[in-house]
């Protein structure tokens, strides 16, 4: 691209290195479930002037002057984001999904309230409650995990928690978790215990906005996600939510605001300064391209693809938590293989077959954090790629190959050798090469 030939003469070394990951990323298959690769038009929107404007406040209620264009975009962006989801109301400004959760922790709790969320060891994510993090530092976490058994949600169990704990919020949402969430299942739980229902769908925005995973959209208080995962947009995030609080008299007594207030109001000036222009341009690029029919082609692609490698590898002896999945992706069991604790090391095997997995945890993971049990798969990048089904089952063999072979780099080798020519079928950002 002409806009990258700047770079190449005004910098050489970080030109280079983008050059390099443009490699890597053409000779691999991205399976890391929280990666895809987005379209030129968003990189381009990311790589524009807007990158330049101060824009603290929001549309028509600025700080600065000179916002009748980012104004618009903005405006541009929540209409499409509504849209996109049905949403009341909409925050299209978090800079990413952390800073998104933090915002909504604030609106809904007072500081060491407690709450519920799902077990970071199950599938939760670090701001759902790890003690490392604001959300386990600040406020009471009460994880729920997965049937010890099953490793599913057990929602009668989660129920009587909920009883016995009376949370004032209850957060749904995944980073590991292969099946479906029964939002509204959860929804009733939060009813009949008067907490909140934040939902937070950064790993399956993209299923829940083309109708492939249910949306937790009409029921919960708020909905987050990040818009770079399945959403396929800039690294971001958005925050959704209900015009009115629902539990204003109980919780807020005080306040003069209504739930989209609260939000706004804890987004900027809250948490953030100035929004970035450019990015949350980007977010309208994607918002429009996942509104056209093809987004959702792409989506069940997604999750068609996810079945079909699942399936190869448990055909091929290779146990999944859960035994399968029903979105867009899955964890490998290694302690099934008696490779308790070797995440790390199947992880680094499969990098060098230029697959790119990454470790993770089991539930009730009898290794560690570090050296976790489990390896993370996932579809969106790959299917972005247009691979379909039998691309998967093709990966899948060599994923097993590299399982049961992890010290033979004779083995590894072939494996790679077999990923680059799959790779070559399917050209990625073509035309965007620096040096050609
Ligand atoms: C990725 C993710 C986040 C955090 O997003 P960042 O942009 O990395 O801060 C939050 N919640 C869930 C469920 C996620 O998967």
């Amino acid at each position: 691209m002409d806009m990258m030939r700047d770079i190449l003469e005004s910098d050489p070394e970080i030109a280079a290195l983008m050059e390099k990951e443009l490699g890597r990323i053409r000779d691999g298959v991205e399976l890391i479930p929280s990666e895809n690769f987005v379209s030129k038009a968003v990189l381009q929107a990311m790589g524009s002037v807007f990158t330049n404007k101060y824009s603290e406040g929001y549309p028509r209620k600025r700080y600065y002057g000179g916002q009748e264009f980012v104004d618009s975009m903005e405006e541009l962006a929540i209409e499409r984001a509504k849209k996109l989801f049905g949403c009341e109301h909409v925050n299209v400004q978090p800079y990413s999904g952390s800073p998104a959760n933090m915002a909504v922790f604030f609106s809904l709790l007072e500081v060491g309230d407690s709450y519920m969320g799902l077990d970071l060891n199950a599938g939760g994510h670090l701001t759902h409650g790890s003690p490392v993090n604001f959300s386990g530092k600040l406020f009471r976490i009460n994880p729920y995990t997965v049937d010890r058994k099953t490793h599913l949600l057990d929602m009668e169990e989660i129920r009587k928690q909920a009883l016995a704990i009376k949370p004032r919020m209850i957060l749904t949402g995944l980073t590991a978790y292969p099946r479906k969430i029964d939002f509204k299942a959860f929804q009733e739980i939060c009813d009949e215990v008067e907490a909140y229902h934040f939902s937070d769908i950064s790993h399956i925005s993209g299923l829940c906005a083309t109708g492939v995973h249910e949306s937790p959209v009409k029921y919960a208080d708020v909905v987050t996600t990040t818009t770079h995962k399945t959403l396929r947009g800039p690294r971001g995030a958005i925050i959704m939510c209900k015009k009115a609080d629902r539990y204003q008299k109980k919780y807020h007594p005080e306040s003069k605001k209504d739930l989209a207030g609260l939000i706004d109001f804890n987004v900027f000036p809250g948490i953030q300064g100035g929004p970035h222009d450019h990015v949350n341009a980007a977010k309208a690029v994607a918002f429009q391209e996942a509104l056209k029919p093809d987004f959702k082609i792409y989506a069940k692609q997604i999750v068609k693809n996810a079945k079909a490698m699942a399936d190869e590898l448990m055909s091929r002896g290779i146990k999944l938590v859960t035994d399968g999945t029903d979105n867009h992706l899955m964890v490998i069991d290694l302690s099934a293989k008696n490779l308790t604790g070797k995440g790390k090391e199947i992880q680094a095997a499969l990098d060098q077959a230029n697959i790119h997995a990454n470790k993770n945890t089991i539930p009730f993971e009898p290794g560690s954090p570090f050296n976790p049990s489990g390896i993370r798969l996932g579809t969106p990048a790959v299917t972005t790629r247009n691979m379909k089904e039998n691309d998967m089952k093709e990966i899948a063999r060599g994923i097993a190959t590299v399982i049961d072979n992890y010290n033979d780099s004779k083995k590894i080798e072939k494996v790679k050798a077999d990923i680059l020519e799959l790779c070559s079928n399917f050209p990625l950002y073509p035309g965007m090469d620096m040096l050609k």
